[in-house]
């Protein structure tokens, strides 16, 4: 419930309280995160050349008797125990004796800390924070902690230590334990029914098994959030002033504004201004998208429309998609791809190599992708295998007179759209295009890439090729339909 509640507090509630017949499926690619996980706890206990004990196949309360008695026993390390105290229940992959007490972790299928990478070592997880801290708290409980150092052992085989007591971040002291307190002091008033959470459209929602039945009652009240890049803490502060879209939309900013600020905390008068022309579109859809300023494009006879597929699971990226195009010319539109076959480093690093080669041979052009994760995943893999390409030539690759992201450089700064959100799927969606695929969205085709991967069934790879395929049209269909928007001045 605590990890539910930092990804979205309406989540415990309606796992507690709604209708199980208005869920939708679970996701395959959820359905992928568990076997992922559990397989990867499975090879770590395996690997393990310390003795334990494995309480793991014990169910509920002999599990937790069990795991009583090693801790009493002084066992060194305690596989897939339960712990409780009250109403406080938790089982860590792991309690590991520490001095005269004990200390819990978990087995995670992610790297221990949030952006850990080859670029810095990142700032801890919220939503591990949370399940270390209830560990952390029921053995405070108990009487047996050895402190608020709680650790994961992450898919680098690394083991990562929370110290619950530390600021969360160099922009916020409070420190994790009190956001613990803070989650679990809410979670509480959630399961009593002693807090109300209303929905709010957010990233989370995508995965989530409740996505149709909270679109739906988000539509049904014209929900702030179905603004879009407005999200839950916004139309949070914006519910005082504004009870919906209709109301924000007609709503006299004069008397919110009061000269460089706005009575709202958090929001400046030029972004309650944007989102009150948000407001009014998705008020009168049938206005259409309109630029807000003209934009400037370079101009090259060939245009490439790039297009990465990765997976964060095995940190791998294993497509690199282009949609070719001659002087605007539907006719001379191909595609063309280098597809890793094995998540290996040496089938990562041809399909990479493939890729720049391609990129190269067609300079001068012109390079379209959508939001910056191609540039990051293309640097990532420059430091990853630097003989392929130097960064001076991938920074150039990439440079702001040939390259272009149309999500940051075009669709954000300079239009507006009559819709929910800003994804690629969104946009194109609304102009006509069509997917071949029923279920087109990125983390499906992490899923088909594992399943390639297991079976080598070309069928999938074809599935993920097309589908590849179909995003890098997308972005030609948004590019050509911008190019015919007109200047609206607000
Ligand atoms: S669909 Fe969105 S708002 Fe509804 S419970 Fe899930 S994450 Fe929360």
């Amino acid at each position: 419930m605590l990890y539910d509640f930092v990804q979205c507090p309406h989540r415990v509630y309606l796992d507690l309280y709604g209708d199980p017949d208005r869920r939708d499926p679970i996701s395959a690619f959820v359905q992928l995160l568990w076997e992922r996980g559990s397989a990867f706890e499975q090879e770590t206990i395996e690997k393990l050349q310390i003795p334990f004990v494995n309480l793991r196949v014990y169910s509920a309360e002999e599990n937790e008797r069990l795991t009583s008695e090693a801790m009493k026993r002084g066992d060194s390390l305690i596989y897939g125990g339960r712990i409780r105290m009250g109403n406080l229940l938790g089982e860590p992959d792991l309690i590991r004796k520490e001095g005269s007490g004990y200390v819990a972790g978990d087995i995670k299928s992610g790297a221990g800390f949030e952006g850990m990478s080859e670029e810095g070592d990142g700032k801890p997880k919220k939503h591990y924070a949370v399940q270390l801290g209830l560990y952390t708290d029921i053995l405070d409980k108990l009487g047996v902690s050895a402190g608020h150092n709680p650790f994961v052992w992450d898919i680098h085989d690394q083991e990562v230590i929370y110290d619950l007591d530390s600021p969360m971040g160099k922009r916020d002291a409070t420190s994790l334990w009190e956001f613990y307190e803070f989650c679990l002091e809410n979670v509480t008033l959630i399961v009593n029914q002693k807090k109300k959470t209303p929905p709010a459209l957010c990233s989370m929602c995508k995965l989530c098994h409740w996505r149709s039945f909270c679109k739906a009652q988000l539509q049904g009240i014209d929900d702030l959030s179905l603004i879009p890049e407005l999200g839950r803490s916004r139309r949070d502060a914006m519910l005082p002033h504004f009870k919906n879209v209709d109301d924000l939309a007609k709503g006299d900013l004069n008397d919110f504004i009061k000269g460089k600020k706005t009575v709202i905390p958090g929001i400046g008068p030029g972004m309650l201004e944007t989102f009150q022309e948000r407001a009014k579109l998705l008020n009168q859809p049938d206005t259409g998208p309109y630029l807000k300023e003209n934009i400037d494009l370079p101009q090259f006879e060939t245009e490439l429309f790039f297009d990465v597929e990765t997976d964060p699971l095995r940190d791998i990226c294993y497509l690199h998609g282009f949609v070719e195009r001659r002087n605007s010319d539907p006719l001379t539109e191909k595609y063309v791809a280098f597809f890793a076959n094995q998540p290996t480093p040496e089938d990562e690093k041809k399909a990479f190599k493939e890729a720049c080669d391609y990129i190269q041979k067609r300079e001068p052009c012109v390079i379209y992708y959508y939001s910056p994760y191609e540039r990051t995943t293309s640097r990532k893999l420059q430091k990853r295998y630097p003989d392929v390409i130097t960064d001076v030539d991938l920074e150039s690759m990439f440079s702001a007179n040939i390259a272009v992201d149309l999500y940051l450089d075009v669709v954000k700064s300079k239009t507006e759209w009559p819709t929910n959100d800003y994804s690629i799927k969104t946009l194109a969606t609304y102009l006509g295009f069509k997917w071949r695929d029923k279920e087109p969205s990125g983390a499906a085709s992490i899923e088909w890439y594992h399943r390639w991967i297991e079976t080598g069934d070309v069928a999938i790879r074809h599935r993920i090729l097309d589908y590849n395929e179909d995003d890098c049209i997308a972005m030609r269909v948004l590019l050509d339909a911008v190019l015919k928007l007109s200047i609206k001045n607000i």
